[in-house]
């Protein structure tokens, strides 16, 4: 518990920082099988496939940090992804698409991300997908079938959840926070709570008891710590639910501080009043359509 809160706080202070002034990013390699290894830097979570048919990778971090990141992923095996595939479109994702394609790197992202990254860079920029997709896909590649599966408005509406069927690992994106905090609901970008426990609790169906899961941040746990944290997401979704009927008004539920009892810490980007006001909204939204 005090490890992974001081976990935590590293990661979520490297997130905070990125916004804020740029500090020395200690990278870190995780081995997960033969082919398949997780990279901890700033930002989110990249796994690395290598093997016999090339490299390729989930998610990219930042622009600043690519020339790092081809140096760390040089360690294992030399020469530049043949794919890079994003988790959902924000930047400490995908903010080094532009330089990995420009070393040869095809980007593979779900529709929503492609139009997302369209709208922030243009039409003809190199951050954009070159393959898009609308509910799944598969790559076979390095002896592994990698199915990207969407999972519609959960952290955002562009999310893919990255099984590997050969490794038996998994890559969540910011579906998962594995930070022993509550996750970014990004309901400007078509996010939503229960989009988000769905996409939990699915994934949950799918993998078994020797699954390694990689978050969008935080380290890497199994089907327990995933199963942990549905747990506190459907505790929290209860307890706004409850707030929610008795206050009604956002300032007024606000006030209450439904959270609370969780017993939570919160990062300096992330307090729990933005928490709460964001479940707020996704949960108000998912009842005005019914
Ligand atoms: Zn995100």
């Amino acid at each position: 518990m005090k490890k992974n809160s001081y976990l935590a706080s590293i990661v979520l202070g490297a997130f905070f920082l990125s916004h804020t002034a740029w500090a020395e990013v200690n990278f870190k390699i995780q081995q997960l099988s033969n082919n398949l290894h997780v990279l901890y830097g700033q930002g989110g979570n990249i796994a690395i496939s290598t093997g016999k048919d090339g490299i390729y990778i989930v998610d990219d971090q930042f622009a600043k940090l690519s020339d790092d990141i081809k140096k760390q992923i040089n360690e294992l095996q030399p020469g530049a992804p043949e794919f890079v595939i994003n988790t959902h479109h924000h930047g400490d994702h995908t903010g080094g698409n532009e330089n990995f394609a420009q070393a040869g790197s095809h980007v593979i992202a779900h529709n929503n991300v492609y139009n997302r990254l369209k709208t922030k860079h243009g039409d003809d920029s190199k951050y954009l997908p070159v393959i898009s997709f609308s509910k799944d896909l598969t790559l076979h590649f390095n002896g592994e079938q990698a199915h990207l599966w969407h999972f519609a408005h959960a952290h955002t509406d562009g999310d893919a959840v990255i099984f590997y069927k050969t490794a038996n690992v998994v890559h969540m994106g910011d579906i998962f926070f594995n930070l022993d905090s509550l996750p970014f609901v990004d309901v400007d970008s078509g996010g939503s709570l229960d989009g988000v426990i769905y996409a939990v609790r699915a994934t949950l169906e799918r993998i078994d008891n020797d699954t390694k899961v990689i978050p969008g941040h935080g380290p890497v746990t199994n089907k327990q710590g995933l199963a942990q944290y549905k747990r506190l997401l459907e505790n929290a979704k209860l307890l706004m639910q409850t707030s929610i009927q008795a206050h009604k008004t956002l300032e007024e539920v606000l006030e209450n501080k439904p959270l609370e009892p969780l017993k939570l810490n919160y990062s300096g980007w992330l307090p729990q009043s933005r928490v709460t006001e964001l479940f707020y909204r996704s949960l108000q939204e998912q009842a005005h359509k019914h």
